[in-house]
């Protein structure tokens, strides 16, 4: 099959429905900075990689859906779970140092509780009404669906508040881990642009929590999870959870 020697309008210019999207982050961040300047210049087939670009965040979101269902595919759908380890709401200021502390216990709660893998990502969402942050840990997790290294619920709830530090115990709840039961839908949850929802006004928060915790790793690949193809677990699990 030739190419075309005319390029297809979607590649030449930047996707109509992030337009609005990419407003709001040049809004927030001035045209004419150094980034935003970036991001106006942004085109499907040159793209400015900014990790405040609409579009380069929602690609970057598919390569890494892309990477974690590769593995996940790999495991048997009864190890999969997905969690969400909740810690209490904070500001803007304290959102970096929350981020990190919040990686660091997932971390530990992981390696207590002897997971074969995990693909976990942090975000932040705001909380209009309090003008704070809601802050969590999101990840697709593999470990055994029953037998020996079976985590039952509680455990999980309880790790996860021990291991998080006590100024950031939530008001309510804490981890919840279920089931994985659609692997594509729940790769696509866990890979989504933080601009993938557009609300009126939502740019300008997602920039500023962006811009606070920017540099730090919000996605971390542990494991059976960072295989491409080929995992292999020598226990073999009894029942399905
Ligand atoms: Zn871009």
């Amino acid at each position: 099959m030739s190419m075309s020697l005319t390029m297809p309008s979607q590649y030449v210019t930047y996707p109509g429905k992030l337009e609005p999207i990419r407003a709001g982050v040049l809004e927030a961040l001035g045209r004419d900075s150094q980034e935003g300047r970036k991001i106006q210049s942004c085109r499907y087939k040159s793209r400015c990689h900014s990790t405040l670009c609409p579009l380069c965040l929602r690609q970057r979101g598919y390569e890494m859906k892309d990477r974690i269902m590769q593995a996940a595919s790999q495991v048997a759908g009864a190890r999969l779970r997905f969690g969400t380890f909740v810690a209490r709401d904070v500001s803007l200021d304290s959102l970096r140092e929350t981020g990190r502390e919040l990686m660091q216990a997932v971390g530990r709660v992981f390696k207590t509780l002897k997971v074969d893998g995990y693909a976990g990502r942090l975000e932040a969402s705001f909380e209009e009404w309090r003008d704070e942050y809601h802050v969590h840990v999101h990840a697709l997790i593999d470990s055994p669906s029953g037998g020996r290294g079976f985590i039952p619920r509680d455990a999980w709830r309880d790790e996860w508040l021990g291991s998080l530090p006590a100024h950031l115990h939530p008001v309510e709840g804490g981890a919840q881990v279920t089931p994985v039961r659609d692997l594509e839908a729940t790769c696509n949850y866990l890979t989504k642009s933080p601009f993938s929802e557009h609300v009126r006004d939502h740019e300008k928060r997602v920039v500023e929590a962006l811009l606070a915790c920017k540099g730090m790793q919000r996605t971390i690949i542990r494991g059976s999870m960072a295989e491409r193809g080929g995992v292999t677990h020598s226990v073999q699990s009894g029942k399905a959870a």
